[in-house]
């Protein structure tokens, strides 16, 4: 690969091939480096996208194809407890009639492919199977380049964009960002579950390839702080679970243990009956929030996406953070291709306009969130069985007066948590979001 380019991307997830579509748009010779087989071939994720991010590289990407699974018209959040779920649910036509896909389902094997055609149909290089094993570096230590384990070996390029994933050995290697510490990735398991559409139309409640999606919390995770989630597709269902890796690691719960014991509880075992699981996968989260965000620029490079740690952990986003900031990274490279300076100087505007747009703002404001999540673990041990009981003595109708089964659903509550803890969790909890 002797020829040189304008950018050489790493990575052709949502990050890279937005930044690629955006500079191939305008000219720029562009390469992207993908260790995949095809783009999507190494990448999973629990499968929502949303319309308005992906509409900001390719305006028409519904009239493009894009492999749209089902349009989302509902979000659910459940609590579960050991055997109930407390669950708040809103749906909207809205979202798919006047909103028009504000959020969709898809599965990376096809959409991250779809995608890297339209950065192709708009000039940009994607070449697959290639791994990018270090960056080239000139004397005074700037990026001029990166190098490969392809026998035609290292490609210079006036910019490179880390765009690699949360795993990014890269860019810890080259000492731009930390060694991921266990504390701030979560480890989540996916499976694919087979299931006729019209089943899933049914057991859902939706029709005319619209879907839900539905966020999980509680005691599924065994004491660990994480989520789980069960999402539709056309013809599946997706299912995950993931957690803190260190409380993986402390806790010696496997991933897969934890999937069947969430596939089993009474809640969601109706949901996926009888379905064929076809897949199973598993990644890594960034989930350190605000406090893990590196140094985004340096000379002759730029990161976006999860290689960022560009990471919405309240909202669950992670692939609008990663267009976005793909999108704001070629922004900033055309200015520097104007200029004809790829040194700091002019890439740190990518920074600012991280800064001024949701992805920080979001980040920033939400920097409280994770390290609520590990102090009030009881959100995931006693809390949801005391509020599960309490909402079952209540709701319990014999002839005990209201006044004496409110008394009994408190002290249910309070054997489980704390009353001063409850106050405490409520008070983190809003300091966290606000
Ligand atoms: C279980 C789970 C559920 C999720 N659910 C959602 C969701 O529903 N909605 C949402 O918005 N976000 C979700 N996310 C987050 C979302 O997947 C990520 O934020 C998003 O994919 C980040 O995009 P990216 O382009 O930065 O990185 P990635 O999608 O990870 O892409 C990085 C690419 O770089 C390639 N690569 C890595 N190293 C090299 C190398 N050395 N050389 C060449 N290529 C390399 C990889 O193969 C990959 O293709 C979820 C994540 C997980 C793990």
């Amino acid at each position: 690969m002797e020829e040189k380019f304008d950018a050489a991307i790493v990575g052709a997830g949502p990050a890279g091939i937005s930044a690629a579509c955006i500079l191939a748009d305008r000219g720029v010779k562009v390469i992207v480096l993908e260790r995949g087989e095809y783009p999507g071939s190494k990448n999973m994720f629990g499968g929502v996208l949303y319309g308005r991010c992906l509409g900001r590289i390719i305006p028409d990407y519904a009239q493009k194809n894009c492999p749209i699974e089902r349009n989302i018209v509902e979000s659910r959040i459940s609590y579960l407890s050991e055997q109930g779920s407390i669950s708040f649910a809103y749906r909207d036509h809205a979202f798919f009639e006047e909103l028009q896909n504000n959020a969709f389902t898809v599965g990376r094997a096809k959409f991250d492919r779809w995608f890297a055609d339209q950065a192709r149909a708009k000039g940009a290089l994607v070449v697959c199977s290639t791994v990018v094993t270090d960056l080239l570096r000139d004397e005074a230590g700037r990026v001029i380049g990166v190098k490969t384990d392809r026998a035609d070996g290292d490609l210079r390029a006036k910019v490179v964009l880390l765009a690699d994933g949360v795993n990014s050995p890269l860019a810890a290697r080259s000492g731009f960002r930390p060694e991921v510490r266990p504390g701030k990735v979560a480890l989540a398991v996916k499976e694919l579950i087979a299931l006729p559409e019209e089943v899933i139309d049914e057991r859902f409640g939706v029709s005319a390839g619209n879907g839900v999606t539905n966020e999980i919390l509680g005691n599924v995770t065994a004491g660990m702080n994480g989520v789980a989630f069960i999402y539709t597709n056309r013809r599946s269902v997706s299912i995950g679970i993931g957690a803190n890796l260190s409380d993986f690691a402390r806790q010696r719960v496997r991933p897969y243990e934890m999937i069947e014991r969430l596939k089993l509880h009474p809640a969601i075992s109706p949901l996926i009956k009888d379905g064929k699981p076809t897949e199973y996968i598993a990644h890594w989260l960034p989930e350190g929030g605000f406090e893990t965000v590196p140094k985004l620029f340096g000379d002759g490079f730029l990161i976006a996406g999860d290689s960022a740690m560009l990471f919405n952990a309240l909202h669950r986003e992670g692939s609008n953070l990663a267009m976005a900031s793909g999108r704001l990274a070629a922004a900033t490279i055309l200015d520097a291709m104007e200029k004809g300076d790829f040194s700091s100087r002019t890439l740190q505007a990518y920074g600012a306009r991280l800064e001024e747009s949701f992805v920080l703002k979001d980040l920033k404001k939400y920097r409280r969130f994770p390290s609520f999540l590990e102090t009030h673990k009881e959100l995931f041990t006693t809390l949801p069985d005391g509020v599960s009981a309490a909402l079952r003595t209540i709701l319990t109708v014999d002839e005990t007066p209201k006044k004496t089964s409110q008394r009994a659903a408190w002290q249910a509550m309070r054997s489980r948590t704390a009353p001063l803890r409850l106050l405490h969790l409520i008070w983190d909890a809003w300091r966290s979001i606000r």
